[in-house]
């Protein structure tokens, strides 16, 4: 299964953090391991958290703006891992029916 670039960069984040399920980390891998590109991304993402994480420690002083910073993260988060996973839902949902297909199929 190969997945699109802008989809596995967006799983990235979920995939780092240990929030990506078991099917979409291998997906995430599989797709890491032939496209340079993702890979690149990959390797500046822990990069460009810590620069992310460093900017909401120094507007620590103002309380509202450091939750605010935290609570627009997890949501951007909630909303990229309930893409993911609706992606693959998708993906599952559509190999089971394609299996059923091709399965009614042959039988005939
Ligand atoms: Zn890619």
């Amino acid at each position: 299964m190969s997945l699109n670039c802008d989809i596995v960069m967006d799983c990235v984040s979920i995939y780092k953090d240990g929030l990506a399920s078991e099917g979409t980390k291998k997906a995430v891998e599989t797709h890491l391991k032939e496209c340079p590109d993702c890979k690149k991304y990959y390797r500046q993402y822990d990069s460009i958290k810590h620069i992310n994480t460093s900017n909401q420690i120094v507007s620590s002083d103002d309380k509202t703006a450091k939750f605010a910073a935290i609570s627009s993260v997890l949501d951007a988060r909630r909303k990229l891992f309930n893409a993911c996973f609706a992606i693959f839902a998708a993906i599952t949902v559509a190999s089971v029916l394609f299996g059923i297909i091709v399965g009614t199929r042959s039988k005939k």
